[in-house]
């Protein structure tokens, strides 16, 4: 789950056009993998209220996401199960990070946890879910991008679509939210199949 947060939602720092629309959809693609006993990982933007990606600091964007403020808590009614794995990004004035892989033990973590392969799905198609994505395809995870879970900035009315195709080319794969939940719910049911690679 990348950058489901207010500031990136209609009324927010950095609205994202139908951002909030992500909500629900996630939310079945989480309870899906919570009843697997899959691991869900929260990645979000968290910057220091002087981050480089600032206008008044020569950046791009509006001040959003800082730490601790009201716009940086994810959207209200994205189901943020107790104790779920949240990883930080952006946290250091100087750096810009875009990707949930940049400056944090994401990679490390899903090591750990034994991933193999990710379904990923937010905010913005054309920036943090794109570079999210590459980050995770060179860390040699097999990356499903959920389609109809994901927003874009669209500075460009193409940005979007641009950044997928990008995606795919590197190598991952497009799918909707029901075709996660549909693969985990049957993995559930037959745990032999887990060893074998899921197909879409
Ligand atoms: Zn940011």
């Amino acid at each position: 789950m990348v950058d489901v947060q207010r500031d990136f939602c209609p009324g927010g720092a950095l609205a994202i056009k139908d951002g909030d629309r992500v909500v629900p959809k996630l939310n079945r693609v989480i309870r899906a993998f919570l009843m697997a006993s899959l691991p869900v990982f929260f990645v979000r933007d968290w910057h220091p209220r002087n981050h480089m990606s600032f206008k008044d600091q020569g950046g791009i964007w509006p001040p959003h996401c800082v730490k601790g403020t009201p716009g940086a808590e994810f959207h209200p009614r994205l189901k943020v199960p107790l104790g779920a794995v949240v990883i930080s990004k952006g946290t250091e004035a100087r750096s810009e990070a875009y990707s949930g892989f940049q400056g944090t033990d994401l990679e490390k973590r899903l090591k750990k946890a034994g991933v193999r392969e990710i379904f990923l799905g937010g905010l913005a198609t054309d920036y943090c879910v794109k570079e999210t994505s590459l980050d995770a395809l060179d860390a040699g995870l097999k990356v499903n991008v959920l389609e109809d879970c994901i927003k874009g900035v669209n500075l460009r009315a193409d940005d979007s679509e641009l950044a997928l195709q990008k995606i795919v080319t590197k190598g991952a794969r497009l799918a909707t939210s029901s075709d996660a939940v549909r693969l985990v719910t049957h993995a559930v049911k037959t745990p032999s199949s887990r060893s074998k690679r899921p197909r879409l």
